[in-house]
């Protein structure tokens, strides 16, 4: 059996902060399983705000696996171009190939299913039984694992976070339990938290106990540390690539051969005859 922390979370609590004040998000009208597989993989490590435009562009030129994966990569990551994590998108090609090949252009609605699919983990693939199928399985982001594991008192290994998860979804509210409780982490149970208007305050292990050092969400299982700095980086050299081939091809010499190596053996460019193009 495994462990027991902290006590159950109080769904009815949470439900009742949330669902007055549950955020107007585009995809959260939609149950299409590609619409809410796009979404979440724009959302894995992009803003809100920055994905809301993209979500629409990219299912206004492919409103379906399918065309999707008759695309060429190149047009796939023009429209990703300001969402950053290029291999995302080549992974969800990738995926909308497979699809079409072994699911009939469908999404499956089976958990090992669609984490056979590339680029899909944990994470997203119950994102997408939850938000397109309804179930009453528990998605565990980053802000969800904070609320784990200081609700918790503790820091969690994957399998409890996930435990502990799935056993605080409400039965048949699979779909606004999991958007209720991703609100709360992203509004309240922030890295600093705000906790005395969060409604699991009255039960939350590590506030009850005065919040002492360290806090239990930092390095428990599905809470990610910090982004590393962007300006200067790798990756945005690699996005600057990607911007200037994507209007034309570009000669290779204009950019630094160690971005152009990483960007070749990601399969994100090609290079022939000493010049930069994206795959088409
Ligand atoms: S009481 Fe504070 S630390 Fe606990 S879940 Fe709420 S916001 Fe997070």
């Amino acid at each position: 059996m495994s462990r027991q922390t902290g006590g159950p979370l109080d769904a009815g609590a949470v439900l009742k902060w949330g669902l007055p004040a549950m955020r107007d998000l585009p995809w959260r009208a939609e149950r299409d399983p590609w619409r809410i597989l796009v979404s979440e993989v724009m959302l894995q490590q992009t803003q809100v705000e920055r994905v809301i435009p993209k979500w629409h562009a990219f299912l206004t030129a492919f409103p379906t696996p399918a065309d999707c994966a008759i695309a060429s990569l190149g047009d796939v990551l023009r429209l990703w171009q300001g969402l950053g994590y290029p291999r995302r998108a080549r992974n969800l090609q990738a995926a909308a190939a497979i699809v079409v090949e072994l699911h009939n252009g469908q999404l499956p609605d089976d958990l090992d299913d669609l984490l056979d699919l590339p680029g899909i983990g944990p994470y997203t693939a119950r994102a997408v039984l939850a938000f397109a199928f309804e179930r009453d399985v528990a998605v565990v982001d980053t802000n969800v694992a904070r609320i784990l594991a200081r609700s918790s008192g503790e820091r969690l290994t994957p399998k409890r976070a996930q435990e502990r998860a799935d056993e605080a979804v409400p039965y048949g509210q699979g779909w606004v339990w999991n958007q209720v409780v991703m609100d709360l982490g992203a509004t309240l149970c922030r890295p600093a938290p705000t906790c005395i208007p969060c409604p699991l305050a009255g039960s939350c292990s590590w506030h009850l106990a005065g919040r002492p050092h360290p806090d239990p969400a930092t390095g428990s299982a599905g809470v990610s540390g910090k982004q590393a700095r962007f300006e200067g980086s790798a990756r945005q050299a690699r996005g600057k690539v990607l911007a200037a081939v994507g209007v034309e091809a570009r000669p290779a010499a204009d950019f630094d051969d160690s971005i152009i190596a990483g960007l070749v053996a990601d399969g994100l460019v090609i290079v022939s005859d000493d010049t930069v193009h994206l795959p088409e």
